[in-house]
């Protein structure tokens, strides 16, 4: 499966990248993983919006998904027409959040359930298209999922947002590329239960097996440097950060 990095900037967009939004592509299918703030425009770059066929969602903070609002409204408004239905899979509570979020914008009669097929993760795995996508609860201040999405015999693990945790880990194991959040630096105090360093993102990549780590999520006031060297200490494979245009074969 091919990867594109659309947006990779930590809880807000920043000046070089939308908020986090990953594009995969096999067989002709293109899935979304979140859709953060700022998204979709860049998303234009490389897939026209009347092309996304699927989009998952890791959890409903906004930096995640605030950009389902605008996607709405190109698919249902554009003047080529109507370009149907796509599912939209999350957290439960997803069709509420999605719904209050563009409501506040001042919804018009048409329910968002005309674009979006909304649908909960649960304790079985979710199929898309070509890919199978299992939904691992991790540790963050509302639900959220690392998200294991399989297609063509390749995996890829994405943290979505996370403090370390064993479910990480064992939600890793045996996957051929690790995207994993790094919104912290080590030498900060940080908060406990809420995201991960680049050390805490090699070590559940180096426990887990992993030999490719794409440090992403990572926050604008932060040196981008900084949070590789964190990480660099704890993993010995092939070690990379994200940026907006970054594009990789799984
Ligand atoms: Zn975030
Ligand atoms: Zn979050």
């Amino acid at each position: 499966m091919k990867l594109t990095v659309i947006g990779c900037s930590g809880s807000f967009p920043g000046p070089e990248s939308p908020a986090s939004c990953y594009l995969l592509e096999h067989d002709g299918f293109s899935l979304l993983l979140d859709l953060g703030n700022g998204a979709i425009g860049s998303l234009a770059k490389y897939l026209p919006t009347d092309d996304v066929d699927a989009v998952a969602l890791s959890h409903l903070h906004l930096d995640h998904c605030a950009d389902l609002g605008p996607l709405y409204v190109t698919r249902r408004y554009h003047p080529g027409g109507f370009t149907g239905r796509i599912p939209v899979i999350g957290p439960p509570g997803l069709d509420a959040r999605i719904k209050n979020l563009y409501a506040a914008q001042g919804e018009g009669p048409e329910p968002l359930e005309a674009v979006f097929d909304f649908i909960e993760f649960g304790p079985v795995a979710v199929d898309v298209g070509p890919f199978t996508i299992e939904a691992h609860p991790v540790v963050h201040p509302v639900p959220a999922f690392a998200l294991r999405v399989t297609a063509g015999g390749r995996t890829l693990i994405y943290s979505g947002d996370t403090a370390p945790c064993e479910r990480l880990v064992t939600a890793s194991r045996g996957a051929d590329l690790a995207l994993f959040e790094a919104s912290y630096l080590e030498r900060h105090d940080n908060p406990p239960g809420v995201h991960m360093t680049g050390a805490d993102a090699a070590k559940a990549a180096t426990e887990a097996g992993v030999g490719r780590l794409v440090l992403t999520h990572l926050v604008p006031w932060n040196s981008t440097d900084e949070v590789v060297a964190d990480a660099a200490e704890y993993f010995a494979g092939d070690l990379m950060f994200a940026h907006s245009g970054l594009t990789l074969t799984v």
